[in-house]
């Protein structure tokens, strides 16, 4: 077991003073926002690449605005571990989603570097340049450039100010002819690696520090719609009725009663609601609701969606209402690799936590990355859960812990080959 160099809280420090150096940069001083390809965005770039190199990293800036630093292993080129988050935000954000999986990544090579260790394979980290997908409402545009996956249809989808993404590359110093030359190949990566906060409240309740991630869940979201019959609120008697919203009602009821009773991971929620004609003396004669449904394992998700789709269609029956389900979105779930959770976990026990494992709700990186590396997640508990938010926090002796754990695990690491 490699003897880490720190002890103290000393990375979690200095992770904490670089995240607050890093959110003085926003467009609004008192709400924090960085968009991709703004100018705070660029300024956010160049002190990453400098904190990179002072790290003793080699810096760069990808072609979709990528931060990339490289950490030479024993000898120049080898292949490397990456490890990474994102450096975008949603608007009026919280301080440590994305910037303290990066800024984490940079203290530990720093660590290496003053000590001047060199690793059997090279660390790489990657601040990817958008991850929230804010601007261009697709999420991801970053870690699918690196991983050869992103869709040039996007470039020509135009932001509010009728800014296409094409000239807002441009206007950051990037060309979109290039894109092609931010994918990187899967020879080159051993593994992904992503700290992050976890943005739910499950490590607070266990009182633990981190956790390992076992998967990114995967997601499906539903529009729904019951078609009933609109009418006089005095008028038409009770029995007579055909009242989409208490159609309505009665499922959302009967869907939260389903997800509250599975054991595994399952969630799910209604998030939007419509009614029509929307006035207080008629009654709901059409009304339409989105569920989404997010779940550790791809199957279990869609046997789920199969049951909730059946149960909506049972009430829409019994009601007689006409109903009309479609998927607006899917997003496949990214299983965490069994040998990146095996050695996670024997780095949080070797810092003397207990090693805990659990899914990953909320959307990251790794669900572009998994398509050229294996990937793992380690969460760092935040207060009360709350993330996309202002009050999004995470105490410094988390911050050290997890970046301990991060550092552990990068000294320990085995490629996979050798763990067989
Ligand atoms: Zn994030």
């Amino acid at each position: 077991m490699a003897q880490s160099a720190s002890g103290s809280a000393l990375l979690g420090e200095e992770i904490v003073r670089r995240i607050e150096a890093l959110a003085e940069i926003s467009e609004t001083p008192d709400q924090l926002t960085r968009i991709f390809l703004t100018p705070q965005h660029r300024a956010a770039a160049d002190l990453l690449s400098q904190w990179m190199s002072e790290a003793g990293m080699a810096a760069h800036l990808d072609a979709i605005g990528n931060v990339c630093g490289r950490y030479e292993g024993e000898r120049p080129g080898l292949p490397c571990l990456m490890l990474g988050s994102h450096y975008d935000t949603v608007r009026d954000a919280g301080k440590w989603d994305g910037p303290l999986g990066l800024i984490t990544a940079i203290a530990c090579v720093a660590d290496l570097s003053r000590r001047s260790l060199r690793l059997p394979f090279a660390v790489e980290v990657t601040g990817f340049a958008d991850e929230e997908g804010v601007r261009y409402a697709s999420t991801l545009l970053g870690s699918r450039a690196v991983a050869g996956t992103f869709d040039e249809s996007v470039f020509s989808v135009k932001d509010q100010a009728g800014v296409a993404m094409r000239d807002a590359l441009r206007q950051f110093g990037l060309d979109p002819d290039r894109i092609g030359a931010a994918a990187r190949s899967r020879r080159e990566l051993l593994a992904y690696v992503e700290l992050h906060i976890e943005q739910g409240p499950v490590l607070e309740g266990l009182r633990l520090p981190v956790g390992v991630v076992t998967a990114i869940a995967g997601a499906t979201r539903l529009s729904v719609s019951l078609a009933g019959m609109a009418g006089h609120a005095g008028t038409v008697p009770m029995a007579l009725r055909r009242d989409a919203l208490t159609g309505a009602a009665e499922c959302i009821v009967e869907i939260e009663e389903f997800f509250r009773t599975d054991p595994d991971g399952l969630v799910g929620t209604v998030g939007i609601i419509h009614a029509a004609p929307g006035a207080s003396n008629v009654i709901p004669g059409l009304v339409s609701f989105t569920i989404d449904i997010r779940a550790p394992t791809d199957s279990h998700r869609k046997l789920a969606v199969a049951d909730i789709v059946r149960r909506i269609e049972n009430i829409a029956k019994r009601r007689r209402l006409a109903p009309q389900i479609d998927v607006t979105h899917e997003n496949r779930s990214a299983p965490c690799a069994p040998w990146l959770r095996r050695q996670l976990s024997r780095a949080v026990a070797a810092e003397g936590i207990r090693a805990f494992e659990l899914p990953s709700g909320a959307g990251h990186d790794g669900m572009a990355m998994i398509d050229i590396a294996d990937v793992g997640m380690l969460f760092v508990r935040c207060r009360g859960g709350v993330s996309h938010h202002p009050d999004e926090h995470v105490d410094i002796a988390d911050a050290d812990a997890g970046a301990r754990v991060l550092l552990r695990l990068i000294e320990d690491f085995v490629p996979e080959v050798d763990e067989k």
